[in-house]
Protein backbone atom coordinates (compact mmCIF):
# COMPACT_ATOMS: atom_id res chain seq x y z
CA UNK A 1 0.00 0.00 0.00
CA UNK A 2 1.15 3.58 -0.77
CA UNK A 3 2.50 6.02 1.80
CA UNK A 4 2.85 9.79 2.08
CA UNK A 5 4.06 11.39 5.12
CA UNK A 6 2.15 14.31 6.50
CA UNK A 7 2.48 16.23 9.76
CA UNK A 8 -0.14 17.51 11.96
CA UNK A 9 -0.64 20.60 12.64
CA UNK A 10 -1.83 20.30 15.87
CA UNK A 11 0.62 18.01 17.32
CA UNK A 12 3.62 18.65 15.06
CA UNK A 13 3.96 14.43 14.48
CA UNK A 14 4.41 12.94 11.44
CA UNK A 15 2.45 10.33 10.17
CA UNK A 16 2.14 7.92 7.58
CA UNK A 17 -0.70 8.08 5.78
CA UNK A 18 -1.85 5.10 4.10
CA UNK A 19 -3.55 4.90 0.75
CA UNK A 20 -7.23 4.46 2.03
CA UNK A 21 -7.02 7.48 4.29
CA UNK A 22 -9.33 10.41 3.48
CA UNK A 23 -6.99 12.83 3.22
CA UNK A 24 -4.60 10.99 1.10
CA UNK A 25 -5.36 11.75 -2.33
CA UNK A 26 -5.15 15.88 -0.36
CA UNK A 27 -2.19 14.97 0.75
CA UNK A 28 -0.74 13.86 -2.12
CA UNK A 29 -1.75 16.50 -4.30
CA UNK A 30 -0.34 19.11 -2.31
CA UNK A 31 2.41 19.27 0.07
CA UNK A 32 0.98 22.63 1.81
CA UNK A 33 -2.39 20.28 2.92
CA UNK A 34 -3.51 20.80 6.07
CA UNK A 35 -3.54 17.26 8.01
CA UNK A 36 -4.91 16.50 11.61
CA UNK A 37 -3.95 13.10 12.87
CA UNK A 38 -6.91 11.50 13.93
CA UNK A 39 -5.74 11.96 17.54
CA UNK A 40 -6.28 15.27 17.29
CA UNK A 41 -9.29 14.98 14.98
CA UNK A 42 -10.91 12.93 17.94
CA UNK A 43 -9.64 15.76 21.00
CA UNK A 44 -11.17 18.36 18.82
CA UNK A 45 -14.70 16.51 18.17
CA UNK A 46 -14.63 15.90 21.65
CA UNK A 47 -13.90 19.09 22.93
CA UNK A 48 -16.53 21.35 20.69
CA UNK A 49 -19.28 18.33 21.86
CA UNK A 50 -18.41 19.46 25.45
CA UNK A 51 -18.64 23.01 24.68
CA UNK A 52 -21.89 22.77 23.24
CA UNK A 53 -23.29 20.79 26.45
CA UNK A 54 -24.96 23.34 29.02
CA UNK A 55 -22.82 23.99 31.42
CA UNK A 56 -23.70 22.71 35.41
CA UNK A 57 -24.80 25.30 37.69
CA UNK A 58 -22.37 25.83 40.39
ZN1 LIG B 1 -2.09 15.39 15.96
Amino acid sequence: MKQVTARCIMCGKTYDVAEDHKDYPKLVQSKDAVFVCDRCNYKVRYESEEEQKPKKPM
